[in-house]
């Protein structure tokens, strides 16, 4: 696809899974609280009913790891029918601790990327979930001198950017985000006239999976990271 770059001046990259790993994790502790609650249901319906819950709690917790765990809680209470031992719900509380203490794996070249692209152009993160939590893993990450700036959103829909970008005295012309969520990180800036590229993860949650027509909307697909920088510069 031609896309012009020139008017760029700021880039913002979305966190989890387009510089680092994160929707891996989850997988996991899915498949883990599964097995902790065979006795009760098939996999498939636990997997079905945890993430029925998750939708349902979102407004309440918003997203990320402590949400998660609380919806896991009470999949388990709900699924058992209130007879989850003590135990595993102990249980699922570490595999949340777990989740919480993984080690922060960058993905492939991007920090290549940033120093490639650091000195001519400002760089921000725009993420979301808990605000701790995305804290911690920027920090371990070693990522937080690229950045200008970091906003842990609570959402990423149109409205999210357009306050943020004004607070930030950014032009939506001047503007292009990466990520690898085409409904939370491309589709949203579309909308309201910024740029957009979209690097696909090979997992996506659900909840982020989003039907397009592709030809609606003109925006960069790339399959890694570093392939923006033919089109940058
Ligand atoms: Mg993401």
């Amino acid at each position: 696809m031609e896309v012009d770059y020139s008017t760029i001046k700021v880039i913002g990259f979305d966190a989890d899974d387009t510089l680092w790993v994160n929707e891996t994790y989850f997988r996991d502790t899915e498949e883990r609280f599964a097995s902790l609650l065979e006795g009760y249901e098939t996999k498939n319906k636990i997997d079905q009913e945890l993430f029925k819950m998750e939708i349902k709690n979102l407004e309440l917790y918003g997203y990320g790891i402590k949400g998660f765990v609380l919806s896991m809680v009470e999949s388990a209470l709900e699924l058992s029918n209130n007879q989850v031992s003590q135990q595993t719900i102990g249980e699922i509380l570490d595999l949340g601790k777990k989740m919480l203490l993984e080690p922060v794996e960058l993905l492939d070249d991007v920090k290549t990327v940033l120093e490639q692209l650091k000195d001519d152009y400002r760089l921000i993160v725009l993420t979301k979930g808990d605000l701790l939590d995305q804290e911690r893993k920027l920090e371990k990450s070693g990522l937080s001198a690229y950045f200008h700036h970091v906003e842990v959103l609570s959402d990423k829909k149109e409205d999210n950017y357009s306050q943020l970008l004004e607070h930030l005295q950014i032009d939506v012309k001047d503007f292009l985000m990466i990520g690898n969520s085409l409904k939370s990180d491309v589709l949203p800036l579309i909308n309201i006239g910024a740029q957009a590229v979209h690097v696909p993860f090979h997992t996506t949650w659900q909840h982020e999976e989003v039907k397009v027509e592709e030809n609606n909307y003109r925006y960069l697909k790339i399959s890694k990271l570093s392939d923006i920088l033919e089109y940058l510069k």
